[in-house]
């Protein structure tokens, strides 16, 4: 039988405040030694009241802004209860039916091309602690850390319209990308600051009711959400072709064995008794700060790419790669701000694309930008008007950005210590090509039985012997211009 997959996620990420959702407790960014940002509030110590930070709703409303949502004007609290040992007060304060953002879309990439994913919400909440599993061989037993508890988080629910696994993933790339751009998070999986679920389910191809869902958690990379996905679709059209049912239920993934296990079935599932959270008053979001948090907004990554195409005659691939990180693209647009024509962007990026990508990738972090190589815009405009001006080949830009790489230096002092200026002069140029043919007189007569690769060869010799500094049209003419005297 052919299924369909049908996939919803609902992502968690931590919002970029300084201090925690409800009290002005420092929230943890670096890893701080366990229980040291905790306060009353955090504990929830009896009298504790809890106050609601501005700067969460403001990023909130921000991202969804950003994600086409609209944004009601009454927004409100809810108690979701439960106990467990991370959750100090034994309910967490979240948003049930009344989020403050609702109705937005993100376009992703498929191999069917862009699909438009529809955002039935995005609501706020508060983090719960840490749970610490030790085995030190003689018990197991759990430690608590509260410094997560209580950091603003905000959750993002999609409807079921993903199709594959490989969706799934792009859609998370573009959520953190502009989460990121919007500067509301720093989006890390593996530091849990972006987390996601996955609701998993098949139905016959071109049948429009949905079967029954699994929700699969515990991924920590954009590779394991999709290959835990891809996983789930296996094991549930399997089970399907055997003429079982799919059982509703959540299941974990275990990236050492690619596999999803049976966490607990729909029947365990937890009965919330939400409520509308006492302590907090309903909210009314004016108009006024939803119109200044939406002139806000930085120009988001689609937006960038597509001006990048249309100002700078940059292809959609290339400018899609030089806008992946705002840092990127602002560093690209510096640099063509040096080189001071648009004619030359296309030079400039594919110096970013080319060579510059891959010193940065050399730095061996996944987050590393330009300016931790130690190169600046000002040295890559540098080399692409010396390139540009025939100063200098495009052969010795490439050891030159290598030298600059190392050491820091401007390409211009590279060169003149170096001496690696071009030999544009024919005089000079000649006297090397006259050497080359005296020392090729196989190429010579190859080239007289008609064979063009033979001036291939000599232009080869030619550059090997300049290192690279002969400009390649004016050597071609010369070499051209003295083999045909010898006839
Ligand atoms: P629940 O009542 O379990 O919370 P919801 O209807 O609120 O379920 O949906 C939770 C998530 O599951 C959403 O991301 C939604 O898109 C997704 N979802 C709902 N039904 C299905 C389904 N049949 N198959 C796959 N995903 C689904
Ligand atoms: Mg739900």
């Amino acid at each position: 039988m052919q299924y369909e997959a049908v996939i919803g996620l609902e992502v968690h990420c931590q919002l970029k405040t300084k201090s925690k959702m409800f009290s002005d407790c420092p929230r943890d960014y670096f890893d701080e030694p366990p229980n040291t940002l905790i306060d009353p509030v955090t504990l929830g110590l009896p009298g504790t009241l809890p106050v609601i930070n501005r700067e969460a709703v403001a990023l909130t409303i921000r991202t969804g802004l950003a994600l086409g949502c609209t944004i009601p004007e009454n927004a409100k609290f809810d108690r979701k209860n439960y106990p467990y040992p991370d959750l100090p007060k034994g309910y967490q304060i979240t948003q049930y039916d009344m989020p403050f953002c609702i109705d937005g879309q993100l376009d992703v990439d498929t191999s069917n091309g862009k699909q438009s994913i529809r955002i039935e919400r995005i609501h706020l909440e508060e983090d719960t602690g840490r749970l610490i599993h030790r085995n030190d061989g003689i018990e197991e037993y759990s430690l608590i850390d509260f410094n997560r508890a209580g950091v603003p988080l905000m959750e993002l629910v999609t409807h079921p319209d993903i199709r594959s696994a490989e969706a799934a993933a792009n859609f998370l790339r573009s959520l953190r990308q502009i989460f990121r751009y919007i500067e509301v998070s720093d989006a890390d999986m593996e530091k849990g600051s972006f987390r996601c679920d996955a609701n998993v389910s098949l139905k016959p191809r071109g049948e429009s009711k949905l079967g029954n869902k699994v929700e699969v958690k515990n991924m920590n990379s954009f590779r394991s959400v999709q290959r835990a996905i891809e996983y789930e679709i296996k094991r549930q059209s399997k089970l399907l072709d055997a003429g079982e049912r799919i059982i509703q239920e959540t299941r974990g993934y275990v990236d050492a064995l690619g596999e999803t296990v049976s966490q607990r079935s729909k029947e365990e599932a937890n009965d919330y008794r939400y409520f509308p959270e006492p302590d907090l008053p309903p909210l009314k979001i004016s108009r006024h700060q939803v119109e200044q948090i939406k002139s806000d907004l930085p120009e988001l990554p689609i937006e960038k790419q597509q001006r990048f195409e249309s100002t700078y005659a940059i292809p959609p691939l290339q400018s899609k790669v030089l806008t992946e990180t705002k840092q990127r693209a602002e560093d690209f647009e510096e640099t063509v701000k040096l080189v001071k024509e648009n004619r030359l962007a296309k030079l400039v990026a594919n110096w970013f694309i080319g060579d510059v990508a891959g010193k940065i990738n050399t730095m061996g972090r996944a987050d590393a930008e330009l300016v931790d190589t130690g190169i600046t815009p000002a040295h890559i405009a540098s080399l692409v008007l010396l390139v540009d001006s025939k100063k200098i080949t495009a052969s010795t830009a490439k050891d030159v950005l290598e030298f600059a790489f190392e050491t820091g230096t401007t390409p211009e002092q590279i060169i003149e210590e170096k001496g690696l200026g071009q030999v544009t002069e024919g005089d000079a140029i000649q006297v090397v090509i006259d050497n080359i043919i005296d020392a090729n007189p196989k190429a010579v007569s190859d080239y007289k039985q008609g064979k063009d690769s033979a001036v291939k060869f000599l232009v080869g010799q030619v550059m090997r012997e300049t290192k690279g500094r002969a400009d390649p049209n004016t050597t071609n003419n010369l070499i051209l211009t003295t083999l045909d005297k010898l006839n």
